[in-house]
């Protein structure tokens, strides 16, 4: 991205070649409000329009994503870099499945939620929680998953009666903008789904904006500047932010199978996934033969530009990344850590391409940095046994993945569920995200609240209680006025409800008797009244 003060446009630049890919003009952070203002507008509308009217709409988006899939995944290869393949697969075709899935399920997770009451006061009463879509919403996204990321907010948002304003990274502002042009096409009205371009300033602009609630995807640090600046406000927000995740692999894994698992892991998308190993910790007595097979299979990845259909790497998608990455691998060394392969910028391309890199931290050396590299760089480091293995894959600000590798798959699971993490996949990573019904959230520092599935969509709606006491004739016996005969039939009323003594129980039966008949008497006496 390259923002030109000339034009006042923002340049989208393939991070393969460095040559443009096009351009989009820059929203002024200004104009943010206004924009506001107009979906606040088309709103009512888009909410009274009713489930079936958008399911239509979501279904028709969801054909047009299927029609234009191959251009859509060319759009994201030129300008984040990631392997046509990869675009086609993890990007396209898991939105699609998104879109299928959510529109299908609608009816379901949108519906009026029966609640039943299990208190004698209550119990006869109706009780229900209505979903009411919240108004006008946020979506503030990155670079590295440009479709499927937006999509995860937009289809929910969109489905349940909210508007939107929707600002894609300055890096991939095309697929942004194409996102919106398939919604437009399948029918939602331009001011319901409105698209914004910049940087920082208009993303903040966004979050200080008259919006109901703000999902923000990104990193950790401006996560946490996000949420700063909406706490004035109360803002509601839900934020997926970054991850360090660990792989465990235990002393019982197939080492040639897991070894290209933990590969693919840490290396699809030029390593640039939040849910990305980054770690992995090996039970010493694999460790040697699978660190000798991860390397000779690291050094077998073919690096090159994400048309080529023979490409495993891109680029990484940026210069600051590109950079960020580099200091990662000077640091490991300047620390004593060996690289095993990799470690070094590739000279003879153009683009940000940068050396799939295997780190070896020595147990009785530092240990690996708590921090996300985000890039072709993977560390691995022998542990005596599990326990080491969870301790370590625990001891971290992160909690957003994690996987463990294993042929007992109870072994697995049991070690699966000490990780401290929001999802967890023995024998496979990264590919969670796009299992479209798990929900989709991470816990420490890596986010608040949920994306995808029934709990992705409980979050673009109000679940309002509502409660009818159908009997409108006569008055409640906690109502004014108190006195000492309320006070004594509160106190019996508890015995009788909640004393574990059954003999206490039946003894507040003659006065439960009594009250009853008095409470009914007034009742009658006021009914008549009125
Ligand atoms: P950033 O946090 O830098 O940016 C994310 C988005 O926020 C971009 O659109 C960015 O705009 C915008 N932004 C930047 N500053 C502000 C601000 N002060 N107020 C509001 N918006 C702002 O992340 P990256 O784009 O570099 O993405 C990589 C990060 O995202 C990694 O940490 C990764 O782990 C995380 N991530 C988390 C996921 C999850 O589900 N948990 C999924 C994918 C990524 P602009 O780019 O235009 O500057």
């Amino acid at each position: 991205m390259t923002p030109d003060s000339r034009t006042d446009m923002i340049v989208s630049i393939n991070p393969s070649t460095l040559e443009e890919v096009g351009r989009v003009p820059h929203t002024h952070p200004e104009d943010v409000p206004d924009l506001v203002q107009k979906a606040r507008e088309a709103y009512p509308a888009w909410r009274d329009k009713g489930i079936d009217a958008r399911i239509e709409i979501m279904k028709r988006a969801q054909d047009l994503l299927l029609k234009q899939a191959e251009e859509i995944a060319e759009l994201i290869t030129l300008e984040m870099g990631r392997p046509f393949t990869e675009a086609l697969t993890v990007e396209v075709e898991a939105s699609v499945d998104l879109l299928y899935y959510d529109w299908k399920h609608a009816h379901r997770f949108l519906r009026n939620r029966r609640v039943w009451l299990h208190h004698p006061f209550f119990m006869l009463r109706k009780s229900y929680i209505h979903c009411q879509p919240l108004g006008v919403l946020t979506n503030i996204t990155p670079w590295n998953w440009p479709l499927l990321i937006p999509l995860g907010v937009i289809g929910p948002a969109l489905l349940s009666g909210n508007a939107m304003l929707f600002k894609p990274s300055e890096y991939t502002p095309l697929t942004g903008d194409r996102i919106r042009d398939l919604f437009i096409q399948a029918g939602v009205p331009e001011d319901i789904f409105i698209n914004l371009h910049g940087s920082s300033e208009v993303g903040q602009a966004l979050v200080f904006s008259d919006t109901e609630k703000v999902f923000f995807t990104g990193s950790t640090n401006v996560g946490q500047i996000v949420m700063e600046q909406g706490a004035p406000s109360l803002k509601k927000i839900v934020l997926e932010l970054g991850g360090h995740d660990p792989a465990i692999v235990c002393e019982d894994a197939d080492v040639d199978i897991s070894s290209s698992g933990v590969l693919w892991g840490a290396m699809n998308n030029c390593g640039q996934n939040c849910n990305g190993i980054e770690r992995v910790y090996m039970h010493e007595n694999v460790a040697d033969r699978f660190t000798d097979l991860l390397v000779e299979k690291t050094q077998k990845l073919r690096i090159g530009d994400g048309m080529d259909p023979d490409t495993d790497i891109g680029p990484l998608a940026t210069e600051l990344q590109f950079e960020k990455i580099l200091s990662v691998v000077q640091h490991a060394q300047k620390s004593g850590m060996e690289i095993l392969t990799g470690g070094n910028p590739i000279q003879d391309k153009k683009g940000y391409y940068f050396e799939p890199t295997v780190i070896r931290c020595d147990p009785s050396g530092p240990e690996i940095p708590d921090d996300e590299a985000f890039g072709p760089v993977v560390f691995v480091r022998s542990v005596q046994d599990d326990v080491e293995a969870i301790r370590l894959a625990n001891d971290s600000q992160f909690g957003l993945a994690g996987s463990v590798w294993t042929s007992n798959s109870r072994h697995g699971q049991r070690i699966a569920q000490q990780i401290e993490s929001g999802s967890v996949m023995v024998n496979d990573s990264v590919c969670s995200f796009g299992i479209t019904e798990a929900g989709w959230t991470g816990i420490k520092k890596s986010g608040v609240g949920w994306m995808h599935g029934e709990k992705g969509l409980d979050e673009m709606v109000n679940m309002q209680f509502i409660n009818i006491d159908t009997n409108s004739k006569s008055q409640n016996f906690w109502w004014f006025p108190y006195g000492p005969d309320v006070l004594k039939g509160i106190r019996v009323g508890m015995t009788l409800l909640f004393d574990r003594n059954w003999f206490k129980k039946l003894a507040t039966l003659p006065a439960i008797l009594c009250h009853l008949a008095g409470y009914l008497l007034i009742n009658r006496k006021q009914s008549k009244k009125l």
